[in-house]
């Protein structure tokens, strides 16, 4: 499959800065074969320069595009006439200087075909874009591509939408520019063309469709004539991202990019949310009900129960045990040796369930093979499963009933509300669908005390899922892959929970003797877009501990008849 890049209509140097910044990852995430650029408004808003240009060039854009601004430099028009990477409206009068359609090569070899026109419904007279659309392919087809890309630089959508149906099956896309907002209308039309009626642009937001808004407020108000600069806040870029089978020429894939960008240097923009503070608080009030509950006569007990030496766990159990110790709770370890089989595993639980000291029980996963994982947590008794995994335990969350709560959504909850993040009636996108982490927490954020809208995500839901978590005012990421969440996945403003933990590999220079410590986000970039993130180590981690011990005390007064 050949993926072809279109990034929308460049304007001034914020838009220049942004596909400097952000292109050679994107390139490089969406294995780009082509990278199409509209330029038109990529030197101070107003036309293409030899600098704009060559700019963009330097930044990975393969091919340029126009439109009806394209000339506005008259000192350029020259440059523009010669640059062989560059092709300028098709439909104008003979004399125009430079191409209407040209012949470029992608990554792979395979030639690709790119036409740039021009509507004429509001706009200046130009010839018609229906015929030299026909016309520019068909050169194109005789000289050897099967993919053709077309950008129609037009005004209204009636006459983008209807080029596109004209084209369907003749090109490869038809993808509208020069209106400059983003439109949700991408499909494959039925016969291979990828369509969208404008891809947006890229620029700064907080403008009239990337200029200064003050200016441009005040000549609607005025009507008098004034020069807009480019706006230089809320950067994003705006592409297409189109998969073409090269050697049919047919798309079978189209997807829309909106990219937010914080210039290198900027104040971090994220609050960040450190999981200590309401890991701790919890663990307080913990200790003085325990305390009470000792009073009544109990000792609440935690069965810590392991097969096998997997260091991560030992760490893990290493905190659970500290945990304990600090609230009162008494941490029994049964620590069964790698090769304990699964009959062997479920007698020992056995013994745990039926033991009246014991108030608690924890199987900490992964077991060394063989051991059965799911059939020894099923032999824990539900009112002494501290990870809320048995089956009956799940039942009462999904049915809103009071029960044991796996500890990391409950950690989570815990955290966004210690931290006053609103929920109600907002989105929540979750990343991951394992009984551990992403189901119960999507249902526990979706039961009525709380009333998010909830998203699952998980490996195969497809590209949508970036656009979907692009709408996410809570987006959590617990998928298991180091550093996947990165800023294009993050609606501006929003706050993001990084579920994940991962040790990346020492690096090569000795001045490492351990990788560091990383999420499932990429903390850097995510951070200058989002409004607020729990960073790893030391955001969901501590919440999950305080939760076992917020369970044990739970299942111990239960157990004891104690009301809490
Ligand atoms: P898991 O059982 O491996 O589940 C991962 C989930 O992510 C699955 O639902 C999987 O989808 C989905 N997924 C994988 N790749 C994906 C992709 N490219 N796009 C979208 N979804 C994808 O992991 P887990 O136990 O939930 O843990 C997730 C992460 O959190 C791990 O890094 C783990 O170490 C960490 N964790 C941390 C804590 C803590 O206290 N901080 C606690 C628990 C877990 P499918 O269902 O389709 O396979």
């Amino acid at each position: 499959m050949l993926n072809l890049l279109f990034i929308a209509d460049v304007i001034g140097s914020p838009g220049r800065d942004i596909v400097r910044a952000l292109l050679p990852t994107l390139r490089t995430r969406h294995d780009v074969g082509l990278v199409i650029c509209n330029c038109e408004n990529s030197a101070g808003g107003y036309g293409c320069t030899m600098e704009s240009a060559s700019e963009l060039f330097q930044a990975g854009v393969d091919v340029l595009t126009g439109g009806n601004h394209l000339w506005d430099r008259r000192e350029s028009i020259a440059y523009l006439a010669d640059e062989g990477r560059l092709v300028r409206p098709a439909n104008l009068p003979e004399g125009t200087p430079g191409r209407g359609g040209a012949l470029f090569t992608a990554r792979d070899g395979t030639p690709v075909g790119v036409v740039n026109l021009i509507g004429r419904v509001f706009m200046k007279e130009a010839d018609c874009p229906f015929r030299a659309a026909t016309r520019v392919a068909d050169e194109l087809r005789t000289a050897g591509a099967k993919v053709i890309f077309v950008d129609f630089h037009a005004e209204t959508t009636a006459e983008k939408i209807a080029l596109g149906w004209h084209l369907d099956g003749r090109v490869s896309a038809v993808v509208g520019t020069h209106t400059h907002v983003q439109t949700a209308d991408d499909r494959v039309l039925p016969k291979g063309t990828a369509f969208v009626c404008d891809a947006g642009m890229t620029g700064g937001f907080e403008s009239v469709i990337g200029m200064n808004r003050e200016a441009a407020i005040r000549r609607f108000i005025t009507l008098m004539p004034e020069r807009l600069t480019p706006a230089n806040a809320d950067l994003r870029m705006n592409a297409v991202l189109v998969s073409v089978d090269p050697t049919t020429g047919r798309s079978v894939a189209i997807q829309r990019l909106q990219v937010p960008y914080s210039r290198a240097g900027s104040a971090s923009a994220a609050r960040i949310l450190p999981g200590e503070a309401p890991a701790s608080a919890a663990l307080d009030a913990a200790r003085v009900e325990v305390t009470r509950l000792k009073s009544t006569g109990t000792q609440p007990v935690l069965a810590l129960v392991s097969i096998g030496e997997d260091p991560a766990s030992q760490v893990y159990l290493k905190r659970k045990a500290e945990a304990c110790a600090r609230v009162g709770i008494q941490a029994r370890r049964v620590a069964l040796a790698a090769g304990t089989d699964t009959r062997a595993a479920i007698e020992r639980v056995r013994a745990l369930g039926a033991d009246p000291d014991v108030h608690g029980i924890l199987v900490q996963l992964p077991l060394a093979p063989p051991a059965d994982p799911q059939a020894v947590l099923e032999e824990i008794p539900p009112l002494k499963d501290v990870d809320g995994l048995h089956p009956l335990n799940v039942g009462r969350l999904s049915l809103g009933l009071p029960g044991l709560v796996p500890a990391t959504p409950r950690g989570i909850l815990e955290l966004l509300r210690f931290y006053d993040v609103p929920l109600k009636g907002r989105h929540a996108v979750v990343l991951g669908r394992s009984n551990i982490v992403g189901r119960p927490l999507a249902t526990l954020l979706s039961r009525k005390e709380v009333d998010m809208t909830v998203t699952i995500g998980h490996s195969a839901s497809g590209p949508r899922l970036i656009e979907l978590a692009r709408e996410a005012d809570l987006l959590v990421a617990a998928i298991g892959r180091p550093e996947m969440i990165t800023a294009d996945w993050v609606k501006p403003g929003a706050t993001v929970v990084d579920v994940g933990i991962h040790r990346l590999p020492a690096t090569g220079d000795g001045t490492q003797s351990r990788g560091r410590l990383t999420g499932d986000v990429h903390a850097e970039s995510v951070s200058k877009v989002a409004g607020a993130l729990t960073p790893v180590p030391g955001g969901v981690g501590p919440l999950t501990v305080a939760m076992v011990i917020v369970n044990t005390l739970w299942a111990a007064t239960q157990q004891a008849g104690v009301k809490v």
